[in-house]
Parts: structure tokens; C-alpha cells; sequence
């Protein structure tokens, strides 16, 4: 779904607070019944809230919801994407969004420009965009059950990428630096490279593969392994020819049951793309499993920062649960909705889809400038 950000500088200070009641009533209810959003916002006068409810339903941020018991709303994706970018101008991570970069299986990428007009980037989290292993699991998992709803199982993966990045970044790993988190979304540094995908030549294929293969056993020596190692998620410096690795809510420990089975994988990834795409093949075998000496522990850091053992978990389930619509096709648009997604349940309502259908282009790869501020003075 398209971040549409030019209804955000329009809301009211009540806007807000009534956009803020619906999430929070969200929490335990499917539908939030309008008498709770009243009681919630604290404004007073029903009419005043009723006003705000409207307008922030005629532009998409509150989805009206007929239930057999009784009327009420629920939040929508756009309405939690706006939350964020709220706390994000108000904490001065972000002031203006520009152009999408990138569209993911469970993901949008933009550049956002903090005051200063230094670029960054955006990462907002979308699980829910994908299809389920069965329909048992997408009922449980759309509803807007406490531990179950597209809205806390993205919160779960913004919190998990940000707590990864973070160690990552403090140990020296070539990573973006995280410099923000709030509900499912995080803001790190813009690097100015492209991903492996798009490169056609290198300088010197040997010398980027060894690096590669030394990271993954970086990864590993501390504890680590990265899970989605593949040329989509390694970005290249043009001039140096560096890679700088992104994309973290599938790390695991390497005390993690499949540990050794996502290792070969991650290996196994570069392997076939430098054989394929530069017909560039190591003269050795490996690096293998038995090659990890572990002399860290930063999984055990990451736990202790933030992101729990139990919040892992919860995330897994729901991963052992979907299935992504396909493999590594982060450049075609991805629509929303998939094979036993029934269109009740979702969250995010159904207007919300038909835009996406015709969002199948390919972001644009150029980064423009993020010029306009996001809010204006009123709108805070
Ligand atoms: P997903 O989980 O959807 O795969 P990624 O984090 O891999 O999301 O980002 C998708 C794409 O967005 C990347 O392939 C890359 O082109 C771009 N991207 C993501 N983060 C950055 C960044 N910090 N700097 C520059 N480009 C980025
Ligand atoms: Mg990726």
C-alpha cells in the first residue's frame, strides 16, 4: 500500500487524538464500538469526536466496520503509518517523505529527509501482506486479537530489525545505523549504493565474495546468522566496492534449532549468484558449519536490549505460519491479499486494496530529494 502523506499536515490536534483512541482501543477490541473512541479521546462533546471520526475515515486512516453486535472502526494501515510519522516529525527523526525505493514481500522502503535535509530512509513494516499456510492461521492472525493482528506482528518486526541493527551497527558491522523506532516502522541512514542485484560487473568478483563469505562467518563468530543473505539485502559501494548488509527480522542465534541449515543456506546464496551472475566460482569449498568458532555473543545481547526471547517466538510462529506470496522478488510490487485471505478479516480495508492493484510498477531506483515538510505548523 502507498504511503499517501498529504492529508497529514490537514489533522487537527483532536484528529490526532481520536486516531490515537482508535489504536488504543485496537488493542482488545476487532472493531472499536464509537462510544469507546469517545470515552478514550477524553474530548468533550460527541459531536466534536463524531466530526473528527468522519474526516479521518473519508480519508483512510479509520475504516467503518458494520459487526452484528454493533458499529464501530478500526485502524488502517495508512492510519498506523501516520501514528508513526507523527512520532517520528515529533521527535525530529523525520520532517519530509520522498520517493519509495523499495517494495518488499513484507515491507515499503522511502526516503525521508530529517530538518537538516540529510537523507535517510524509512522501513515500514507490512506483515499481513502475504498469503497463509492455512485458513485457520489467517483468522487467527488478521483478527485484531491482542498477539495475533498484522498490527502487532509488524510492530514485533520493526522492533527486531531496529534491536539487530543496533548491535550490529555498535560492533562495527557494516550495516545502516538505526536511528529511529516507533510501531512498525524504523529510520536509518540512507547508503548510497545498489543492491548486488542490480551490478553487472565488478572490479574484482574474488575479492567482494571473500568479504562476503567473511561476514557470514563474522555473523556467525558472534553469535549470529543473518537468514536472508541473498544479493537483494547486500548493498555495494560503487567506488570501493564494500558491501554494506540490510534486512534483519529473520536473524537467528546460532544456538537456534535450524542454525546450521540457515548458515549453508546463507552460504549457498552467494555461491550461486557469483556463479551465475559473474560465472565467478572459489577455488575452495565452504566456509562451513564446522568452520564457526564462536568467540561473541550478541544474540545474547540483542535479548537482553529489547526484543525478548518470547517476542522471537511469537514472531516465528506467525513466520512458520504464511508463506510468502514468492521468493526474492523484492522489485515487483506485491499485491496485498492472497490465496484463503478473506477480505473481512483484513485489516486495512477493501479501498485500500483496489488502489493496490495498480501498484504493480517497479519502484523508481533513482533517490530523490524528500523536499516537503510531512506536517505544517497547524498540524501538529
Ligand atoms: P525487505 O524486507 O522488504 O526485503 P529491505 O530492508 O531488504 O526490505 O529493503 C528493500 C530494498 O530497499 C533494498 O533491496 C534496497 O534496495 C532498499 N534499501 C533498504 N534499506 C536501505 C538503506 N538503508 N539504504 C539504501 N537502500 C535501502
Ligand atoms: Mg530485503
Amino acid at each position: 500500500m502507498k504511503l499517501d502523506t498529504h492529508a497529514i499536515r490537514y489533522l487537527t490536534g483532536e484528529d490526532w487524538r481520536v486516531l490515537t483512541a482508535v489504536e488504543m482501543g485496537s488493542k482488545n477490541h476487532e472493531v472499536v464500538p464509537t462510544t469507546l473512541i469517545v470515552q478514550i479521546s477524553g474530548l468533550r462533546g460527541e459531536s466534536g469526536v463524531n466530526k473528527c471520526i468522519s474526516s479521518l475515515a473519508k480519508v483512510g486512516l479509520i475504516a467503518r466496520v458494520k459487526n452484528a453486535k454493533y458499529d464501530g472502526y478500526r485502524l488502517t494501515y495508512g492510519g498506523l503509518d501516520y501514528l508513526a510519522l507523527n512520532t517520528f516529525s515529533k521527535r525530529k527523526s523525520v520532517y519530509s517523505v520522498g520517493n519509495q525505493i523499495g517494495v518488499g514481500k513484507e515491507s515499503d522502503i522511502y526516503v525521508v529527509a530529517d530538518e537538516t535535509g540529510t537523507q535517510r530512509v524509512l522501513k515500514i513494516h507490512r506483515l499481513g501482506r502475504i498469503s497463509f499456510r492455512t485458513v485457520k492461521a489467517n483468522r487467527d492472525y488478521l483478527r485484531n486479537r491482542h498477539s495475533g493482528s498484522w498490527m502487532y506482528m509488524s510492530r514485533l518486526a520493526a522492533l527486531k530489525e531496529y534491536a539487530f541493527m543496533k548491535i550490529l551497527h555498535e560492533n562495527d558491522f557494516p550495516v545502516p545505523a538505526p536511528l529511529d523506532q516507533a510501531r512498525h516502522c524504523i529510520v536509518m541512514t540512507l547508503i548510497d549504493a545498489f543492491p548486488l542485484r542490480q551490478i553487472s560487473t565488478l572490479t574484482s568478483p574474488s575479492t567482494l565474495y571473500a568479504k562476503l563469505m567473511e561476514l557470514i562467518l563474522r555473523f556467525a563468530s558472534q553469535g549470529l546468522i543473518h537468514g536472508d543473505f541473498n544479493e537483494f539485502n547486500i548493498l555495494v559501494h560503487e567506488d570501493t566496492q564494500e558491501p554494506v548488509v540490510i534486512d534483519f527480522p529473520q536473524m537467528v542465534s546460532v544456538d537456534h534449532a535450524n542454525a546450521k541449515e540457515y548458515f549453508e543456506r546463507d552460504v549457498k546464496c552467494i555461491k550461486d549468484f557469483f556463479k551465475k551472475r559473474f560465472r565467478y566460482t572459489a577455488d575452495e569449498d565452504g566456509p562451513f558449519w564446522s568452520d564457526v568458532k564462536r568467540i561473541g555473543k550478541l544474540d545474547v545481547l540483542v535479548e537482553a536490549s529489547g526484543f525478548s526471547k518470547k517476542q522471537a517466538k511469537e514472531l516465528e510462529k506467525y513466520r512458520k505460519e504464511v508463506a510468502p506470496l514468492a521468493d526474492n522478488d523484492e522489485e515487483e510490487g506485491v499485491a496485498e491479499g492472497g490465496e484463503g485471505v478473506e477480505d473481512d478479516d483484513r485489516d486495512g480495508g477493501s479501498e485500500e486494496e483496489e488502489e493496490d492493484g495498480d501498484e504493480e510498477e517497479e519502484p523508481e531506483g533513482t533517490i530523490e530529494e524528500a523536499k516537503r515538510p510531512m506536517i505544517g505548523e497547524d498540524g501538529k
